[in-house]
Order: structure tokens, then sequence, then C-alpha cells
């Protein structure tokens, strides 16, 4: 059994990825960290998340007792895990989005004393999509604009989603053009003509959608769309329960989905 503290427990992610380890033989669930002030500290995550009294409370301190920790957070607090797990010895799954060249910095120095797994996406279904828009936007050659529209829900802080800027990246990177300066985020006003070697990013906020991403290629005569839909948070939590098993037996380094995967 892997001893497993999870970070950011109280939100929509951590809350899943408690109520699916406390159904699963091959973790012990030995914290559940929160912010500082949150509410619900000190309530039992398993009454929270799974409807059953389990004796962890929610606490504000992260514990040495772990031997995985998973961060589902805020930029800030991916990069306290970071920095306690490298103190502690204790692999890491950082979930988290939204961060900055600065802080995925930080977390790379992490990767040199414990492995971390980093990925703003934990489902097999994109990480496959990231392998694919590289590999479509390569075959097509540039007679083909590149649009990526991106849903979330309302509730969600940074836009555009992490999943977004790594199709984007993927995309980028195939087509050796130089990102992030290769994308062109929205379109307005009277001079917003399409300009070459640019991917056009549009983030839309809409009600409870868990997650939408469409990869749009579209000549003069055809459109192809890659598109996936995530129906519920369950795809990532399980995701971020398998890269949790993974990394348990891995020697320090930087590692992503796919390399979980083994895509
Ligand atoms: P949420 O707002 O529901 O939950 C975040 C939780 O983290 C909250 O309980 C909050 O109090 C807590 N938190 C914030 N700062 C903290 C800190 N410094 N220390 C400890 N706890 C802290 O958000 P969510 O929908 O659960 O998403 C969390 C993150 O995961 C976001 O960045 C989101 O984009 C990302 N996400 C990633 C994937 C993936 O597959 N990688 C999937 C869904 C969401």
């Amino acid at each position: 059994m892997i001893k497993l503290a999870i970070h950011g427990a109280c939100g929509r992610m951590g809350q899943r990825i408690a109520a699916l380890a406390l159904q699963d033989e091959a973790f012990q669930l030995v914290a559940a960290v929160d912010r500082s002030g949150h509410p619900l500290l000190g309530q039992d995550i398993g009454s929270l998340a799974a409807g059953k009294e389990v004796g962890v409370k929610v606490t504000d301190s992260l514990s040495a007792d772990a031997e995985v920790l998973i961060d589902f957070s805020l930029p800030a607090g991916a990069i306290s895990c970071a920095q306690f797990c490298r103190k502690e010895g204790i692999p890491l799954v950082v979930g988290t989005t939204g961060m900055g060249e600065a802080e995925k910095q930080r977390l790379r120095e992490a990767s040199a004393k414990i492995p971390i797994v980093v990925a703003a996406n934990m489902s097999l279904g994109v990480n496959l999509l990231f392998k694919l828009a590289g590999q479509v936007a390569q075959a097509l050659g540039d007679a083909y604009d590149i649009e990526i529209v991106e849903t979330h829900h309302r509730f969600k802080k940074d836009a555009p989603s992490g999943t977004a800027l790594e199709l984007a990246r993927q995309i980028a990177q195939a087509k050796s053009w130089d990102f992030p300066a290769c994308l062109e985020h929205g379109r307005e006003g009277k001079e917003s003509l399409r300009r070459d070697k640019t991917i056009g990013m549009h983030a839309v906020r809409l009600g409870d959608t868990v997650g939408d991403h469409s990869v749009c290629f579209g000549a003069l005569g055809e459109t192809i769309e890659l598109r996936h839909s995530a129906h519920t948070r369950d795809t990532f939590a399980h995701g971020a329960l398998h890269a949790a098993r993974w990394i348990a037996n891995q020697p320090a380094g930087w590692y992503n989905m796919c390399d979980v995967l083994g895509l």
C-alpha cells in the first residue's frame, strides 16, 4: 500500500482523488491538506469526499508520513509542495495549472532530488491528442490555419487552459514555430486579419463544463477537427492516481503523463 497525501484536498479535484483513493487498495490516504484558513479544515476527508468517516482530518500542514503527494491547488501551493517533498524525499504528482516559467523552474530544480510528474491534463485521451496534434500539424503543412478552442466551467481561474497551451506547444514544436510568440489570443477589432504561422487560442467559460478541447485545422476546401471532451473529473483523478502508483518507484527526474502512460 502506498501512503498518499493530497494537497488541495477540499477542491473539486482533491475531493474526487480522495474519494477514488479511498476505494483503491493500492493506497492508504494518510493526509488531506488545504490552505490555512480554509473553512473545511478539521473536517474528516472521508465524510467530505465519500460520505464515510475515515479518521483523516483536513489540515493545513504537509505530513512527512506520506510516500507520494498529489497536488491540485494553485501555483503557489504546488511550489510549497515541491519544496517540502524535496526536503523530505517524497515523490510528487502536480496537476495544478497556470504556472509561469519561474514557477516551473522551481519545480524543475526540485526534480534534481525527487521524481516529479507535472501534467496539465492527466487523461489518456488528451495525452494521445498531444501526440496527434503535432503529427497532424506537421503532415498538413502551412496551407492550413490552426485554431484551438477550449471550454471550461465558470470557476476556472487560469486561461487559456494548461491543456490548450500544451496542445499549442506540441504544434509549434512540430512546425518549428516560436512558442509562445506564435499564439494569437482571441481576435477583436477592425484590423484582425489572420496572420500566417500563428495558432489562434480561444477560451470559453460556460456553466459546469468539465473540459473540452478542439484543435481545428482549416484550408480552402476542408476543415479537420481533433476534439476531446472530458465528461467527469474522475477521468483526471484516475490519471493522477495512476501517476502516483507509477512515480512511487521512479528515480529523481522530471516526468510527464506520456512517460507515465508509456506513449
Ligand atoms: P479548486 O479551486 O476547486 O480547488 C483547489 C483547492 O486548492 C482549494 O480547496 C484551495 O483551497 C486549495 N489551495 C489553494 N491554494 C493552496 C495552497 N497554497 N495550499 C494548499 N491548498 C491550496 O480547483 P480544482 O478545479 O480542483 O483545480 C485545481 C487545479 O488543478 C487547477 O490548477 C486546475 O486547472 C487543475 N486541474 C488539472 C487537471 C489535470 O488533469 N492536470 C484537471 C483538472 C484541474
